[in-house]
């Protein structure tokens, strides 16, 4: 390995940062350029709104860089499908085998960017409604590059708004001050995002959705309801597991020391609890949500253990409910 820089690495570098400005991220170990990063998006002119999709492109030089390859990882991809990262994928390789002996950074973004340009239109599903983008469609592209239908990323925020402002009432007046004020955020990363809800509510719902045949409960559909409703009660029973003959611990763990006297106190009643919470089960009470995110989705039975964003929260720690510790 040489100390002096190989030229051609130091042309490239500059001419990368010269161009792409802030677009592009040089990572230096002892001032020598080690990872150059940047996000990858379609040639749409300067119409940065009609940029649907991206990727993020990391080069991790190597000693004898270029007359060896760099080490090419393509990361968070959005609006892509597997199928074409694989394309993706297969003509870097192809273009680094190619362009041995002389730099390819350049080479590899215009390689990708052609790529994003021919397939600039959100692949896959409306993680909302769980149909397709078709033409017709209304969709929005969050800052994050997520797609959804705006019909239904407009419901979503809605019920989004709603539920914090049910939970906010539950807390007491000390803590509704101290709460943080809502924040919308994106279905599928989380991040935050700022929507203009009733601009997106003017929107038609999602063609698929209204060209779609009406919804037939076939006797499939029957078996699979009843084997989800058998899973779900043994996952309530045993406080959250899914699976059949679960012998584990529950995941979800004990918060409260009241709720630790009671199972010391009732160390041996882990059976009349199950009785008792399949008697609960059975009584049909009101279903919510489902538990723990596992749950089957419009299963008859259960009250979930939890239904809110704040996972590792144990409502079962609160004394009296649910019958913990109940008659033997
Ligand atoms: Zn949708
Ligand atoms: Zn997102």
């Amino acid at each position: 390995m040489s100390t002096a820089l190989d030229e051609r690495v130091t042309d490239e570098v500059e001419a990368l940062e010269a161009i792409l400005m802030d677009d592009v991220v040089i990572k230096r170990v002892n001032d020598v350029p080690n990872i150059i990063e940047t996000v990858v998006h379609p040639s749409t002119g300067d119409d940065v709104d009609q940029q649907f999709v991206c990727i993020t492109l990391e080069v991790k030089l190597t000693p004898d860089y270029p007359d060896c390859s760099p080490e090419v990882t393509l990361r968070n991809p959005r609006g892509l499908d597997d199928q074409l990262l694989t394309t993706i994928n297969s003509q870097i390789k192809q273009k680094l085998l190619d362009c041995l002996g002389q730099p390819v950074v350049f080479e590899l973004i215009e390689l990708i960017r052609e790529n994003l340009t021919e397939s600039n239109l959100p692949s896959g599903q409306c993680v909302i409604c769980l149909y397709g983008f078709v033409d017709g469609d209304v969709f929005i592209k969050t800052q994050c590059y997520h797609h959804f239908h705006s019909h239904c990323l407009a419901n979503h925020l809605i019920a989004g708004k709603k539920y914090y402002q049910e939970e906010l009432e539950k807390l007491p007046n000390w803590q509704q001050m101290q709460a943080p004020p809502y924040q919308q955020t994106c279905p599928v990363c989380r991040c935050p995002v700022s929507c203009d809800v009733d601009v997106l509510k003017n929107a038609p719902p999602p063609v698929d959705s209204v060209t779609a045949p009406p919804f037939c409960l076939t006797a499939e559909l029957k078996a699979l309801q009843l084997k989800m409703a058998a899973l779900l009660a043994q996952q309530v029973a045993k406080g959250g597991v899914v699976g059949v003959g679960d012998t584990g611990p529950p995941p979800l763990t004990i918060t409260s020391p009241s709720d630790q006297d009671n199972e010391a106190t009732n160390g041996s009643s882990s059976v009349a609890q199950e009785g008792a919470k399949a008697e609960a089960i059975g009584n049909g009470r009101p279903n919510g949500s489902g538990s723990n995110d596992n749950s089957s989705p419009g299963s008859p039975h259960s009250r979930p253990v939890y239904r809110g964003p704040y996972r590792g929260f144990n409502r079962r720690g609160k004394p009296g409910r649910r019958g913990r510790g109940g008659p033997r």
